[in-house]
């Protein structure tokens, strides 16, 4: 029987096979030869004490025990091509992974998206960084893969089913991922690897019979007696089918303007809004490795950090070591910040949102709105962002002293967000009491982590696009919209997802859901 462990080891001996085979042999009292085999289960980084260590859960194979190595394949996938047909519309993680349970519960999927595939999207990506050009239909929340395709690729979810969380973790290693993402407390795959990954799974639906179908934006949900008939597509075209997954994300302004046009149930979302800030990637390391220089063993450290001011949380989201900071804006004449890093997350800056928890009577100016006044909301904060910093994709940026100090900046460092910036005072962007608890917030941030308030770091305004500012409501059992039958509101967009394994589960719930209706029926 091979043995299980768990050690807390330096990082150059967790970096090192040969090492680690020593350390081993030294604490179990065997020669080196003995050990015919070792897996990692678990890895992650304890750095609460001053010499960072690495814990990990082994199983180690001495010689003479069976040894099977683990291989991860992807399920049985059907051929659906004359199957019942579902639309899903996104080709998100929500709408992809809805796709691949469809086809393996035997379903034939019809994915409708908006943008262009993953390579085509590069172009308009390019665009918008150094032309200031935004592409409604392709940019870097719309096309395929979604919002998660350039990104992090962060692969951590609060869910509390590691069953499922695992199941997605497998698909994605099945699809090219590196295993690693089994074993890391925190695991992420990064931009350069992931439109493979995406790509990949859009061949395996089209080799199992489902469409896919790019540069298509549903205009119309055709609905009649309360019930899903198929959709209209930009140029006319009717797609019919009386099951549909709306897995539209969280910038498909369009979609909940058209529901709400159309007197479909949709809900005002609280969500969270703050800047982005850039730090230095060794003053972060220096602050959570309490070192000078992390050296080459340790990876570039992430933070997480919440305070509580006025009542409010205020918190550190969708941090990115090693990474570089992105204009997501979705259409011209407005600014979004977010950011993405490589895998090996080896850019010199590190950035986060720094976001505020809003509330519904935070969007009360916007009342006129109704379902939509948290959007709104959202919308003029990233509309004022682009009037304040000249009208193209720079960004309003300002040291993070001199925020909390209200003074505007002299002068900008040049940042990792590409389109450049504009020194403006970002207390003009916001409400006042969104300021005023990002200043506090930043202060206190400062008290628990010694040198992050520092003018060094540079605040880019907005991070706005944290999650929907909406919610499509749904049944908690059977998940269909409350009012509408065979309308599936699915992922981030409806409001039942934050990051891209919570999106990818929600997307198979709601597949398994159709499934099981059509099985009865
Ligand atoms: P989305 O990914 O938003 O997908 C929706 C899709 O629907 C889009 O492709 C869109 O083009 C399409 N669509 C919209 N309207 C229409 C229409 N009318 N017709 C047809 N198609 C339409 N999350 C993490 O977990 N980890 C990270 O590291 C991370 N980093 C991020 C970095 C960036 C730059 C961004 C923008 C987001 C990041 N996120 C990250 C968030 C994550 O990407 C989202 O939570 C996730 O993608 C949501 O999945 P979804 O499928 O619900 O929606």
């Amino acid at each position: 029987m091979p043995q299980e462990l768990l050690l807390q080891v330096a990082p150059e001996i967790a970096a090192n096979e040969t090492l680690l085979h020593d350390y081993l042999s030294r604490q179990l009292k065997i020669s080196v030869n003995e050990i015919q085999y070792v897996t990692i289960v678990k890895r992650s980084i304890d750095a609460r004490q001053k010499a960072v260590k690495i814990n990990l859960k082994l199983m180690v194979y001495l010689k003479g025990e069976p040894f099977l190595e683990q291989k991860i394949e992807l399920p049985d996938y059907k051929n659906v091509e004359n199957a019942q047909e579902v639309i899903v519309v996104g080709a998100g993680p929500a709408g992809l992974f809805a796709a691949l349970q469809l086809i393996e519960l035997g379903l034939k999927p019809i994915v409708i998206e908006r943008g262009k595939d993953v390579r085509g999207r590069r172009r308009d990506l390019k665009a918008i960084n150094r032309d200031h050009i935004v592409n409604e239909d392709s940019n870097y929340c719309f096309g395929e893969g979604g919002a998660g395709t350039y990104s992090d690729g962060k692969l951590y979810t609060r869910s509390k089913k590691r069953g499922d969380v695992n199941r997605i973790l497998e698909l994605l290693v099945a699809f090219g991922a590196t295993p690693d993402i089994l074993v890391d407390a925190h695991p992420h795959i990064g931009t350069n690897k992931l439109p493979q990954i995406i790509q990949d799974i859009r061949e395996k639906i089209i080799e199992c019979g489902g469409q896919v179908l790019f540069e298509t934006r549903v205009t119309d949900i055709i609905i009649k007696n309360n019930e899903v008939q198929g959709v209209t597509t930009q140029n006319g075209a009717v797609i019919s089918a009386n099951k549909l997954i709306l897995a539209t994300g969280h910038s498909a302004r369009d979609i909940f303007e058209l529901l709400d046009k159309k007197k479909v149930l949709i809900e005002a979302k609280p969500f969270a809004l703050g800047v982005r800030a850039e730090h230095p990637q060794s003053l972060i390391d220096s602050i959570q490795y309490s070192c000078d220089y992390r050296g080459e063993h340790l990876p570039p450290a992430p933070y997480s950090i919440v305070k509580q001011v006025n009542g409010r949380g205020m918190y550190s989201f969708c941090m990115c070591p090693g990474g570089v900071i992105a204009p997501c804006a979705t259409s011209p004449g407005e600014v979004v910040t977010n950011g993405w890093s490589p895998s090996k997350r080896d850019q010199h800056t590190a950035n986060s949102g720094i976001v505020v928890e809003l509330k519904l009577e935070d969007f009360k100016p916007f009342a006129k709105f109704g379902a939509l006044a948290g959007m709104e909301f959202q919308k003029s904060i990233e509309q004022k962002s682009w009037q304040l910093a000249g009208q193209t994709q720079k960004v309003p940026a300002q040291r993070l002293v001199d925020f909390t100090q209200s003074k505007a900046s002299s002068d900008i460092p040049k940042t990792s967000y590409v389109p450049g910036t504009t020194s403006v005072e970002l207390g003009q962007i916001f409400p006042g009491f969104l300021t005023q608890i990002m200043r506090q917030g930043f202060s206190e941030f400062g008290k628990s982590m010694k040198g992050y308030a520092t003018n060094e770091a540079i605040l880019h305004a907005p991070e706005s696009r944290t999650s929907s500012p909406v919610r499509i409501p749904r049944d908690n059992y059977t998940l269909e919209h409350l009012q509408i039958k065979g309308l599936y509101p699915c992922g981030e967009g409806a409001g039942y997802a934050g990051g891209i394994i919570s999106a990818a589960i929600d997307g198979e719930k709601c597949a398994q859901k159709i499934a099981e209706v059509l099985k009865t029926m």
